[in-house]
This record gives C-alpha cells, sequence and structure tokens, in this order.
C-alpha cells in the first residue's frame, strides 16, 4: 500500500513510490514531483516539521483506508458523519443540576 500525499504548493494528491525515493532523488512528503522540482530550481528546502505532519497525515489516511477496505461491503447505508466532541461540552445548561436541593 502507497501512501497518497496533498502537494501544499499545488493543493494536488500524488503517489510517491513506496520508499519514498525517485529515480532522480528522495521523494518529498509535501510537494508533488512538479512542485519539488521547481523548489528545489528555485533553492528552496521542504520544512522538516511540515514533512513529519504531512507522512503522519499520510499514514492516517492509509490506516483509515485500510480499515475501510476491511469492512464489509453490506455497510454501505453506514454514514460515517459524526458530530465533534467538543459541541456537547460547550453547549448546555451546565451547573443547573447541582444548584438544586
Ligand atoms: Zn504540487
Amino acid at each position: 500500500m502507497r501512501l497518497v500525499f496533498e502537494c501544499v504548493e499545488c493543493g494536488g494528491h500524488y503517489l510517491p513510490p513506496e520508499g519514498m525515493v525517485y529515480p532522480d532523488g528522495p521523494a518529498s512528503p509535501v510537494w508533488c514531483t512538479g512542485c519539488q522540482s521547481a523548489k528545489r530550481a528555485a533553492g528552496v528546502r521542504e520544512d522538516p516539521l511540515l514533512a513529519r505532519v504531512a507522512l503522519a497525515a499520510a499514514r492516517a489516511a492509509l490506516a483509515r483506508r485500510a480499515a475501510e477496505a476491511a469492512e464489509p461491503a453490506a455497510r454501505h447505508d453506514v454514514r460515517p458523519s459524526r458530530p465533534p466532541l467538543s459541541r456537547r461540552a460547550r453547549s448546555g445548561p451546565g451547573g443547573v443540576r447541582s444548584k438544586l436541593g
């Protein structure tokens, strides 16, 4: 399974080789081939922190895809949307219960 990355420069998705190495050098986790060569020509190097974040995001996406692929196909009616957890903590009458009595 190969990782899919999103280029931070052009926003396009790209699929570097599994070993993250192109025939002419290492693949970048933040830039697609086109943007990477343009950056290299301009003398700009990738941000190591950004590269790590991009790598982690790509790994998480791969794990998610693998999990979805492992799911039985019959469950196609299940919606993946779920509300963020923080919404519950902010709304609602907090503390009302404890004031009674
Ligand atoms: Zn790009």
